[in-house]
């Protein structure tokens, strides 16, 4: 039975590799019958930020990857926020004390800090634990007593010396961490609440979590994980791990940020992100103009493909074709104009009927408003493959609803003359609303008859109905605003 999670911590918006995370998870539960879960690990009260649990179930929800179980949806292993499951956890450092895998650790802040001001690499582990205070070192009686006074305390693992962890990881194979170069990580912190490395392995096991997918950066906690699945006695039940890809900068020169994107200008996060507490934001995919399908997509090739040269995939396609095989271990390059690409894509092949509301809306935001569906419809038509993004409609087609104000025809060279003033003027009586190419016919003919190269003409009608030089073919841009207005943009032109 397949059963994964997607696990963020409520610290701040959604990064490109969360949702990708998200992704993979839900692509293979979906594959394989599964159940896909959101599990919120808000333990760690200091990172802990208002509106983020929201902000990534409304990003989920827009990528289409829906939790099966979740805060939300409930589901027979709620709760699913870990600080609502905090008193589940001392159980296990309980019972890992009980069984010499973990310690109590007594030091203070103070006394942690003025040792790494002495020892700026200093590591709480195998070197340096005899010369702390903790259960190792003090009496029992002391620790006992200490415990009494309700000193507060940490709880810690106990790395064992000279071991290999070895593991197998679906996609980097055999992997295997020498313990004595990891150090003993809290469990279970002075407040009470367990650490990521407890509360992950307890809620992974209590889940019944079958795969644990999650970025690669999370490599150097698996040994952690491993021997507590071992240590706990569930070694036998222990998840597959799958440690995916991490996502490069666009010059493949380290990890993707935040920083990058605010450097490079794309965005990072899948919806924008107001920070509550600075007011900065963010900017998001989904604001920028991408559409869901095509982020989907675009983060689905980020480390994986089915083998072929195909790029464009459905989320259906991606459920049927997903393989764990094709998951490549190298990072993945996140290449901005790669992205817009798919956008383009997915926007130039889309049925005007799903573009419609989004482009309706950005319109009315830009001060048009749209009273003429139908209308607006064929315009999405004619100009959906000139896009790469859902804003870029109202650029590319505003002069459909708004005429231009400012034509330069003088500066179409070569000269604008006094015969192709009146070529216009005689043009207007042959206008029709019905058909470009007829259009075009009679504009030809038109020029011929005058002596003048229809060629030359082209660019100045354009700019007449446009107000620049850009947009489809101009005979199209013609007949779909329609004669009448047609001819009152010539007239306002050339007057
Ligand atoms: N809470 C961790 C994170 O924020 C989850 C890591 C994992 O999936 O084990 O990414």
């Amino acid at each position: 039975r397949v059963r994964v999670r997607f696990a963020p911590s409520p610290t701040g918006g959604l990064h490109l590799g969360g949702v990708r995370t998200a992704l993979f998870n839900y692509l293979f539960a979906k594959q394989n019958n599964g159940t896909f879960i959101l599990r919120v690990e808000d333990t760690d009260q200091n990172r802990f930020v208002a509106g983020a649990e929201e902000y990534i179930v409304s990003c989920l929800e827009w990528c289409g990857i829906v939790p099966d179980e979740s805060p939300q949806a409930g589901g027979p292993f709620a709760p699913y926020r870990q600080s609502e499951r905090k008193a589940n956890y001392k159980q296990y450092a309980d019972q890992l004390l009980a069984d010499g895998y973990a310690y109590y650790a007594f030091d203070t802040p103070e006394e942690l800090d003025a040792k790494r001001k002495e020892e700026p690499n200093f590591l709480y582990g195998q070197r340096s634990r005899m010369g702390m205070r903790n259960s190792l070192t003090l009496t029992e009686q002391e620790v006992n007593s200490l415990l009494e006074s309700d000193a507060p305390y940490v709880v810690r693992i106990k790395m064992p010396s000279d071991e290999q962890v070895s593991f197998v990881d679906l996609i980097r194979g055999h992997v295997s961490f020498d313990t004595n170069l990891v150090d003993d990580k809290v469990l279970l912190k002075a407040d009470g609440m367990p650490t990521y490395h407890l509360a992950v392995v307890a809620d992974d096991r209590e889940m019944e979590i079958s795969h644990v997918f999650r970025g690669e950066e999370w490599l150097p906690s698996a040994p952690i994980h491993v021997l507590l699945w071992r240590y706990l006695g569930w070694g036998d039940d222990m998840p597959a791990w799958v440690h995916l890809p991490l996502i490069l900068k666009p010059d493949g020169n380290g990890k993707l940020s935040k920083r990058d994107g605010d450097r490079l200008g794309f965005p990072v996060y899948a919806q924008n992100w107001t920070d509550p507490k600075t007011g900065d934001v963010t900017k998001g995919f989904k604001e920028l103009g991408f559409m869901p399908e095509a982020f989907v997509n675009l983060l689905a090739m980020l480390g994986w493909n089915d083998g072929t040269d195909q790029e464009i995939f459905t989320l259906e396609e991606l459920i049927s074709k997903f393989s764990l095989d094709r998951i490549s271990k190298a990072g993945a390059k996140f290449d901005f104009e790669k992205a817009k690409w798919y956008n383009h894509e997915w926007i130039k092949n889309a049925d005007a009927g799903k573009l419609l509301p989004y482009v309706k809306k950005s319109f009315e935001m830009s001060g048009i408003p749209i009273t003429n569906t139908d209308r607006l419809s064929a315009v999405v038509n004619l100009v959906k493959d000139r896009c790469n993004l859902l804003s870029d409609f109202v650029t590319q087609s505003s002069y459909f609803f708004v005429s231009p104000t400012e034509y330069d025809l003088p500066a179409v060279k070569p000269k604008w003359t006094e015969e192709k003033a009146a070529f216009f003027e005689a043009f207007i009586p042959l206008l029709t609303d019905e058909s470009a190419v007829d259009l075009e016919t009679s504009f030809k003919a038109l020029a011929t008859e005058q002596q003048l190269k229809s060629g030359e003409l082209m660019l100045p009608f354009r700019i007449m109905l446009v107000g620049g030089k850009f947009g489809p073919g101009v005979f199209d841009i013609a007949v779909l605003l329609g004669k009448t207005e047609t001819a009152l943009r010539i007239r306002a032109a050339i007057q």
